[in-house]
């Protein structure tokens, strides 16, 4: 009987209201969420800073844009870098430009990396690679070569590294249905080198790359019925390849956005006069 008793005796003493009961719930109560926030806190802060991604074909200036936002940035701004990829920040209203001393500024600053993705000789599967590795991947920047677009080879090359990127995006938009959806990562196409006289305006580059982007998915799509498969397969096969709405004759950038990936596109340069780069920091601020 003696235990019963005990826990009789206790339940009376914490059912009383009393002094030290009150002061113990208040503790509790007030405790509580302060330890978790400051575990979530340190959970979020450990995951890393938020990553922009520069992919495109070689030639088309990625390193010379990290190049030229690496100088502007202030040197405490930028605490640990490798080669490939640098920590940059940006206001917390996004308005900096990226030649502004955040510092000389005052006032909190939003960071994040920006990564290269330097060397590489096949195209195709690295892209897919890149993106899966990406940590709290925020943007894509597909840096284009605006000049090298004017030629067939230069567009079926940037097209068909930004088929893959695309196809990598709106599958992962759909890989997590319901509940968990990754957050939708939108894609900036840069065209590049608009100094050059022979350099395509925004317009083009993108009529001209959902050109080829149409004519790579038939193509593949195509790939397929010829690889012997069985017709059902194909059906099955093709949705997974295909890019943007499926079935659709013509591909335009839109149906990117039924897959939450939105894709934009402006023109500037990083060598040489012209409209700069400006238009490109602060698409990639309004991301962060
Ligand atoms: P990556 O392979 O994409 O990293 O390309 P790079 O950054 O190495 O640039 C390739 C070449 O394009 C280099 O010779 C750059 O100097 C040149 N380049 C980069 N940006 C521009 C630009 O805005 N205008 C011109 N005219 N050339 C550029």
């Amino acid at each position: 009987m003696e235990p019963l008793d005990r826990l009789k005796g206790f339940l009376e003493l914490i059912l009383t209201p009393s002094l030290p009961v009150f002061a113990a719930g208040a503790l509790v109560v007030l405790l509580v969420p302060v330890l978790l926030h400051f575990y979530l806190y340190r959970a979020t802060a450990n995951a890393g800073l938020p990553s922009v991604l520069l992919l495109g074909p070689s030639g088309a200036g990625k390193t010379a844009l990290l190049t030229l936002f690496e100088r502007s940035a202030s040197t405490s701004t930028r605490t640990s870098q490798t080669p490939a990829q640098v920590e940059l920040a940006v206001s917390e209203d996004g308005t900096s430009g990226f030649r502004d001393d955040l510092d000389a500024a005052g006032g909190a600053a939003k960071k994040f990396l920006l990564v290269d993705t330097p060397g590489y000789g096949k195209l195709r599967g690295t892209a897919e690679a890149r993106l899966a590795r990406a940590t709290k991947l925020r943007a894509v920047v597909f840096v284009v070569d605006g000049g090298a677009l004017a030629e067939p080879e230069g567009v079926a090359a940037a097209a068909s590294y930004l088929y893959d990127v695309l196809l990598f995006l709106q599958k992962r938009a759909g890989s997590g249905r319901g509940s968990k959806a990754p957050p939708a990562v939108p894609v900036l196409i840069a065209a590049n080198k608009a100094d050059l006289f022979t350099a395509l305006p925004a317009a083009l580059v993108r009529s001209s790359l959902e050109a080829e982007l149409a004519r790579i998915r038939t193509s593949r799509s195509r790939g397929l019925l010829d690889s012997g498969v069985g017709a059902d397969d194909v059906d099955a096969a093709q949705g997974d390849g295909w890019l943007g709405e499926y079935g659709a004759e013509k591909f335009s950038f839109a149906q990117m956005l039924e897959f939450d990936v939105e894709v934009d596109i402006a023109a500037g340069n990083v060598t040489g006069d012209g409209p700069g780069a400006d238009k490109w920091w602060s698409w990639i601020a309004d991301k962060i």
